[in-house]
């Protein structure tokens, strides 16, 4: 299990899955194979499958032990959902339950989970099925989302044109929090305790947010899928196929890594593959990950 430390700050990952899952080619519209030959020392076997072609995107959450609470970020595809338009998180049984408590916590101590977007892969563990009906896998947190990214979805999903929102993610993963009052909306900016805060990073989704942890003077920057995959670093302009504006995924992507190169933040992804997190260094015009905490 990847973990880390930062400031007072325990982290895990929580591994839903790890498999080579996404055509290059079509994730990345602007996908270079002289950029494979040029970073296939890393990228071959943790980021990329050459038999496959596939890059290797991994699903899982962070957990974060921090003065007494566990936070978990980002709630991967989730289990029994029905996902018929993607059979690899069709109706799945992921022992993702069983890895989080393999990290020393079980459902009912989650404090908080914070979503950077509501995207079909990051609500999913939100809630799980109880005898037909979708409940809070959580019954104690407070879920924190953006109210900017949540109304966009709601709107989508009351759409009968565009509807249902993310494959029906909307409705049995997000709503039902809602729903049992649990749902925490937060507009722009925002401190959401004495570590935690979230910062508009639109793009990917109109509502994406960067979750920021500080402590004892270190920073954590976990960015969703402001960036997918590692490569990214190297070609900041690469927006993927499930970008809702790519020029502004752009944007925010390159703000990201400016921050993190100019304060130190290790930066957490939700996909990256191993090992998972890095810091980030300027290099002339551009950026390189610098591996390990
Ligand atoms: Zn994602």
């Amino acid at each position: 299990m990847t973990e880390l430390r930062i400031g007072g700050a325990r982290v895990a990952r929580v591994e839903e899955s790890y498999e080579p899952n996404f055509d290059a080619r079509r994730f990345f519209p602007d996908w270079d194979p002289a950029e494979l030959e040029r970073h296939r020392g890393w990228m071959v076997p943790d980021h990329f499958d050459p038999v496959s072609g596939m890059l290797k995107l991994s699903m899982h959450s962070w957990l974060i032990k921090i003065g007494g609470k566990n936070v978990l970020i980002d709630a991967c595809v989730g289990n029994h959902k029905p996902r018929a338009v993607r059979p690899q998180w069709h109706e799945k049984e992921w022992p993702y339950l069983e890895r989080l408590r393999d990290a020393g916590v079980s459902p009912a101590d989650i404090h908080m989970v914070m979503c950077t977007h509501l995207h079909v892969d990051h609500v999913g563990w939100n809630t799980r099925l109880d005898n037909g009906r979708w409940v809070p896998t959580f019954p104690n947190a407070r879920y924190v989302f953006s109210h900017e990214e949540y109304n966009h979805h709601l709107a989508v999903d009351r759409d009968p044109a565009r509807g249902p929102a993310n494959y029906g993610a909307f409705r049995d993963s997000v709503l039902p929090v809602i729903e049992a009052g649990l749902g925490q909306l937060v507009a722009g900016a925002a401190e959401i305790d004495e570590h935690f805060s979230v910062q508009p990073a639109p793009g990917h989704t109109p509502g994406t947010v960067a979750i920021h942890c500080r402590s004892k003077g270190s920073h954590a920057l976990f960015c969703g899928d402001i960036l997918h995959h590692m490569i990214q670093v190297y070609r900041p302009e690469w927006s993927s196929f499930a970008c809702a504006d790519a020029e502004q995924s752009r944007r925010s992507r390159r703000r990201v890594l400016e921050e993190c190169a100019g304060s130190g933040a290790v930066l957490l992804p939700a996909h990256f593959g191993a090992p998972h997190y890095c810091r980030i260094e300027s290099a002339g015009a551009g950026f390189v990950p610098r591996l390990g905490a």
